[in-house]
């Protein structure tokens, strides 16, 4: 009996990770919007197709567009920090951004930037199926919001209050952070950035121990 549901459930783990892969190509390809004229590349996803956390961030950055990588310039390296610091496994996240290819000189997004881009982050949601989104600043935090009719606050300044309040909409588990790169402009952050970023290793260790409970 158990080897039969490992069996479907490996077969539905590989559907997934073929799935992903056939959508990534597309994401690859388009050319929808003005981004795709001064882009390098186009970042997808990293990660499991099957990973129970999905992590959305804005954009790539001028590394992550040259070596077509999630998270590795100044900001990757302030989150792997604050995933060191507070026993996050990076590994347990499928990565993404909101928006796929980099914004030229770091400016912000577009109203139909977003629109145009953000077909693909609800299509990674639908195969991914996450059992928690985590947000990573403003605008991805006030995408996910509103698509999951979570009323964000009208006012940009009034996310902050927001960050690190677990959010349950629509059947879907929210947690808003504050991006990585706040604490490249304000270091003082630090403090209250790191029990945001506990609170989120205490939430995932009880998805997992939710998770796994139900598998014995
Ligand atoms: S930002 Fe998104 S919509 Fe625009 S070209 Fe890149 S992948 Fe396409």
């Amino acid at each position: 009996m158990k080897k039969n549901f490992d069996k479907k459930n490996k077969m539905k783990i590989e559907e997934k990770q073929k799935e992903i892969e056939r959508f990534n190509r597309r994401i690859t390809a388009c050319k929808t919007c003005r981004l795709s004229l001064t882009r390098n590349n186009v970042l997808c996803g990293e990660g499991r197709a099957d990973a129970q956390f999905l992590l959305v961030a804005l954009s790539p950055g001028t590394e992550e567009d040259l070596h077509n990588k999630m998270f590795i310039g100044p900001s990757g390296r302030v989150l792997d920090n604050l995933f060191k610091l507070t026993g996050i496994v990076r590994q347990s996240f499928y990565m993404t951004n909101l928006v796929k290819c980099m914004l030229p000189k770091n400016r912000r997004p577009k109203m139909d930037e977003i629109k145009s881009c953000s077909y693909f982050l609800d299509k990674e949601i639908a195969i991914i199926r996450p059992r928690l989104i985590v947000t990573l600043g403003y605008y991805a935090s006030r995408y996910i919001l509103e698509k999951f009719h979570a009323n964000p606050p009208p006012a940009r300044n009034d996310f902050g209050d927001l960050y690190g309040n677990l959010i349950f909409s629509k059947n879907q588990k929210i947690l808003p952070l504050p991006h990585p790169a706040s604490l490249l402009y304000n270091p003082s952050f630090e403090y209250e950035t790191i029990k945001k970023y506990e609170k989120l290793h205490s939430l995932l260790t009880e998805i997992e121990s939710v998770l796994n409970s139900s598998c014995h």
